[in-house]
């Protein structure tokens, strides 16, 4: 299987030519040249199949050039107990006859961008060596993503991570999670400053296409391919899960920010997964719930995005969403280059007409969204009815999933973070602290290695220059 972009311009690549790349040449997205679809006897085989044995069924469709023993092999190192908790790696959990949580955050950093990012540092590992080279990761986080890359690159030869985050800025817990890890090729630097400083840094270096050739700077970002496939996965497992026969249909609901993790579940169901509803969850910064509903894509300007409890969906625009919009236009990418031409002039698009519910509803898609009254009634009441307590990011997208059951179809509500990494919210909720996950209790008494940095972007510079 070869990749293109969005937009038309690059020539089609093999797996391992784009796995370390971020935007296409011409700026869109690389896209599979057509999905793969998966016919009926297949499904039913893989409802037998285990999630290493699943994994790979599904992504060695999308990596056709990595040898199938060396995918197996670190699709096997990466789809352990030791790593998510459990040999289901995500479990499903039945909250009542019909409505199910799937849970996606077992892994090192409780969040479920770790099943995507676990794999990818094997990955990363793997091509680099193949053509001896390096890489220099260079990320800024508020939190969440620094944390998931820092556990993926940890000990991987040939890389290494130099994250930035705002000192003192960060929430205690995801501060311990990465500054706890003393691996040698982990770089944690508190910037003095703020996030958007931190980024501003790696716009900064990024844009200095000298050093960058030089330093072998690199990025892991969301909207890396293999991420996306990686994600895939988890849609059939939780089908499987949740069904006993191919012949009946399940409804996802999924909070969404980046629309990393719906797209892979937008995936999954053009491959053939007989999903009934993909039930895109926003917070408050709802500008995706708004283009399913109305067809306007309006990206928020920063002051417009608001600091929510559920601080991982704060987006202003979702970087993966060209990837969608690419096949809700059945591929033409002059007309998505004219979009994403009009969307950096004026800073929206306009696809409403009397087609875009029907285009909208051939993929599946509704969506909805929540504010911060919702998410604490939705704890309040998951954990009153259930006994069970879920973080505020998958409280949003059960708040929004239940409006959409239907009678005889199964509601699969994402779990993507363990309500642990939001304790102040859960107290506000539940009057009490969430237990920690073991191995998590005493996560910030462990020793610290970071370094404070001037926010500047020079100085960032000459700390990796030294380094690599
Ligand atoms: C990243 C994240 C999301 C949003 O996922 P996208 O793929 O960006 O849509 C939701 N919840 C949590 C906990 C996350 O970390």
């Amino acid at each position: 299987m070869n990749y293109v972009s969005t937009r038309g311009e690059d020539a089609p690549k093999p797996f391992t030519a784009i796995l370390l790349e971020g935007l296409a040449e011409d700026g869109g997205l690389f896209v599979p040249e057509r999905y793969p679809h998966i016919l009926l006897p297949e499904l039913k085989a893989m409802r037998a199949m285990n999630y290493p044995q699943l994994a790979f069924a599904i992504l060695s469709k999308f990596a056709g050039d990595i040898p199938a023993a060396d995918l197996k092999a670190m699709i096997d190192r990466t789809y352990t107990k030791a790593i998510f908790a459990s040999d289901d790696i995500t479990p499903l959990r039945t909250l009542e006859p019909g409505l199910h949580i799937l849970g996606l955050s077992n892994g090192p950093t409780l969040a479920f961008k770790d099943l995507a990012m676990q794999l990818l540092g094997n990955l990363f590992e793997y091509v680099l060596a193949k053509e001896s080279r390096e890489l220099n990761i260079l990320g800024a986080t508020s939190g969440d993503t620094g944390s998931a890359a820092e556990y993926a690159m940890r000990g991987k030869k040939g890389i290494r991570v130099f994250m930035l985050s705002p000192h003192g800025r960060t929430s205690p817990f995801q501060a311990a999670q990465m500054f706890s890890l003393q691996d040698p090729n982990i770089f944690n630097l508190a910037a003095r400053g703020v996030f958007d400083d931190c980024q501003d840094i790696v716009k900064a270096v990024s844009n200095d296409a000298a050093f960058k050739a030089k330093h072998r700077i690199g990025t892991v970002n969301s909207i890396n391919w293999a991420r996306v496939a990686a994600q895939v996965v988890y849609y059939f497992k939780g089908y499987f899960a949740a069904t006993k026969t191919n012949d009946e249909v399940v409804s996802f609901s999924v909070p969404s920010g980046n629309f990393g993790n719906i797209c892979a579940g937008h995936i999954a169901r053009s491959m053939g997964l007989p999903i009934k509803r993909l039930i895109l969850a926003t917070n408050e910064n709802n500008v995706l719930d708004e283009f399913i509903r109305t067809g306007r894509y309006r990206v928020r300007k920063s002051s417009e995005v608001h600091a929510t409890s559920s601080p991982s969906m704060d987006i202003s625009k979702a970087s993966n969403f060209e990837r969608y919009v690419a096949d809700l236009l059945r591929r033409d990418p002059l007309r998505l280059k004219a979009l994403w031409g009009q969307l950096d002039a004026t800073g929206s698009f306009d696809l409403s007409g009397e087609k875009f519910r029907d285009m909208i509803a051939a993929t599946g898609f509704s969506s909805g969204s929540s504010t911060h009254a919702d998410r604490i009634a939705t704890i309040r009441g998951i954990h009153e009815d259930h006994g069970v307590i879920v973080d505020t990011h998958t409280a949003d997208g059960i708040r929004v999933g239940l409006q959409f059951r239907e009678q005889g179809v199964p509601m699969v509500c994402l779990e993507t973070a363990q309500p642990a990494k939001f304790s102040e919210t859960i107290h506000e909720a539940l009057g009490r602290q969430p237990d920690r996950p073991a191995g998590f209790e005493k996560l910030e008494s462990l020793p610290q290695r970071f370094e404070i940095v001037d926010a500047d972007a020079a100085k960032v510079k000459a700390y990796i220059a030294a380094r690599t």
